[in-house]
């Protein structure tokens, strides 16, 4: 298969559907090699706008949904990014490809998805992202302040952690809502601290489970 032909007809109907509007966003798509993401056996479906399994119950989310949450992030190069919940690591790439790679955290609550998303992300050039094994529903204060955090997996409400380690007029993007369906929501720091909160697209996230989160 030309995956690097697969990779471009992808983000030309990303864009055709405006799923894509930025282009840093688009940029981004047209560089990081899905195919290096997802099992081997799935390598073929690789720019299907599907989500794939990863293993251990968790999936790499479609492409169209990750290009919702980038639109929504309004990522600029230097932004200092959490994402919560490696998984396979593209999401990462994809942000480090915008923001640069030394300025990615992503926390992943599964040591062997750590291991395997942070192996993909050196393969493809990614080696600076900095991945850490952790309940993200508490953040990772280590690093802290963060313009923006992005969570890949779907709470019941905005963990607490998360607003407090955001910078002044920082943003989360988070699925929020039931264990089996989220609404995507968008929360700005204004400048008296509070956040103004805003729903966006409907979406079926895996659970978010953690301390500040769903129960195991
Ligand atoms: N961003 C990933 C990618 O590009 O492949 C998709 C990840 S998948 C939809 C959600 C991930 O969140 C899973 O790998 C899951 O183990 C992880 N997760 C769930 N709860 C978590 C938590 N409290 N802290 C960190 N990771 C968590």
């Amino acid at each position: 298969m030309d995956f690097a032909a697969e990779r471009t007809r992808m983000v030309e109907q990303l864009v055709r559907s405006r799923y894509v509007q930025d282009s840093r966003v688009r940029d981004a798509f047209l560089a990081v090699p899905r195919e290096a993401f997802v099992r081997p056996e799935d390598a073929d479906d690789a720019y299907a706008d599907l989500p794939l399994p990863i293993g251990r119950g968790q999936t790499i989310s479609a492409p169209s949904m990750i290009a919702i949450m980038l639109e929504e992030a309004r990522l600029a190069p230097g932004d200092h990014v959490l994402e919560i919940g490696t998984g396979s690591g593209y999401h990462a790439a994809l942000v480090a490809h915008i923001v640069g790679p030394e300025n990615v955290v992503s926390i992943e609550r599964i040591p062997r998805l750590a291991e395997w998303g942070r192996s993909n992300l050196a393969r493809t050039g990614y080696a600076g992202v900095t991945v850490v094994v952790g309940d993200g529903s508490l953040g990772y204060p280590e690093k802290a302040p963060y313009d923006c955090i992005l969570a890949t997996a779907g709470a019941p409400e905005i963990p607490d952690p998360w607003r407090h380690q955001l910078s002044s007029r920082g943003r989360i993007v988070a699925p929020i809502g039931l264990r089996s369906g989220q609404v995507l929501i968008v929360a700005t720091r204004k400048a008296d601290g509070n956040l103004e909160i805003r729903e966006g697209t409907p979406c079926a996230f895996v659970p978010l489970v953690g301390a500040r989160a769903w129960p195991d």
